[in-house]
């Protein structure tokens, strides 16, 4: 069986539902702080803390799990420069918390949802696994820290683990029954369509003066979806007998901002209200994923790779759902 740990969030709740289409057995574990638990399509569901001890202590023992796969994070750049304690609590204090239990109840596999944030300032584009991780804000250092954590527990103990490094997350369930839904929202895409459906006034565009083509900030956009598939790619690789490691996950295909909004107008079919605006902090002008060590190693293939297709997918479910969940007010 499989603890999906964030199971209610964006793409923990991806993740659980390819796992029972794949027939895989999930319990998923989340607090629902941000989560929503109608985003948890199937398998076992316990509210809780992964962060306290009991609560992994019981759901350990109550379930036979053979694998992690941990999603439960705070991801807010800006906010983990103005609160780093809050940011080191959660991912890198919970995290031990949840690597001593896992190692109590002898759990051998960990499936972690590492970040692009770990590298910092990228000085190699494409960015392949072994470039320096020299993160440019708390968040991103507190997700290498415990990528840091898994490597020791893996010499030490014997725990086996792959961290994914997510570029940027985006799109939604093609089946139109998952998406996004953050509150606050921050990303660019869910803004730029909560922008064409009227529930936010314009879509400001974060620094124009970048070295790039347009003056925009590239990205690599990947789909919710390919990146679900690839955490179950990296679990069977683990029982198959693969090392301790971390990848890339991204398609290699950067787009600026002025690209992905042009690209929402034409899949909404109207403009969309945009101005200029001075860049966010600790914002790098371009970041794009080398992955081909996930392709040749995990043998993963993403199959939503175009940049219309994940915003066609996301602009489904933010026009069906355009108050997302419908939990928060
Ligand atoms: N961005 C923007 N306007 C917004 C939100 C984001 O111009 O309202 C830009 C942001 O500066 C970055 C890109 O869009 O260059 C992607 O930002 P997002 O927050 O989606 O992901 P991040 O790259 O920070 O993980």
């Amino acid at each position: 069986m499989i603890c999906v740990i964030g199971g209610a969030g964006y793409i923990g709740s991806h993740c659980v539902k390819r796992l029972l289409e794949r027939g895989y057995e999930v319990v998923t574990l989340d607090n629902l702080e941000a989560g929503h638990r109608a985003a948890v399509v199937g398998g076992e569901f316990v509210q809780g803390d992964y962060t306290d001890r009991q609560t992994l202590d019981t759901l350990f023992t109550s379930y036979p799990i053979e694998c992690v796969m941990h999603f439960a994070a705070y991801a807010s750049v800006a906010e983990s420069m103005t609160d780093p304690a809050k940011f080191y609590r959660l991912n890198v204090v919970g995290g031990y918390t949840l690597l001593e239990a896992m190692r109590a109840h002898h759990i051998p596999y960990l499936i972690f949802s590492s970040s692009a944030a770990t590298y910092g300032e990228p000085c190699q584009i494409p960015i392949p696994e072994d470039h320096p991780q020299e993160p440019t804000n708390a968040y991103g250092e507190t997700k290498r820290a415990f990528e840091q954590m898994l490597r020791w527990y893996d010499v030490a103990f014997g725990l086996r683990s792959i961290s994914l490094r997510y570029f940027n997350a985006a799109g939604a369930d093609p089946e139109g029954q998952l998406g996004e839904d953050h509150h606050p929202e921050t990303h660019l895409i869910p803004l730029v369509l909560l922008t064409a459906l009227g529930k936010r006034p314009v879509i400001k565009i974060f620094g124009t003066d970048y070295d790039t083509p347009d003056g925009t900030a590239i990205r690599d956009y990947i789909h919710v979806t390919d990146l679900a598939d690839a955490h179950i790619l990296a679990y069977e690789a683990l029982k198959r007998g693969a090392p301790t490691s971390a990848y890339n996950l991204g398609n290699g295909l950067g787009y600026s901002v002025r690209e992905v909004i042009r690209t929402a107008e034409e899949v909404v079919g109207r403009s969309i209200p945009q101005e200029e605006a001075p860049r966010r902090a600790g914002d790098p002008a371009r970041l794009v994923a080398s992955a081909d060590r996930a392709k040749h190693e995990l043998g993963w293939q993403p199959q939503y790779a175009d940049l219309r297709t994940i915003i066609e997918t996301a602009w489904r479910w933010h026009s069906t759902h355009p108050d997302g969940y419908g939990d928060r007010t």
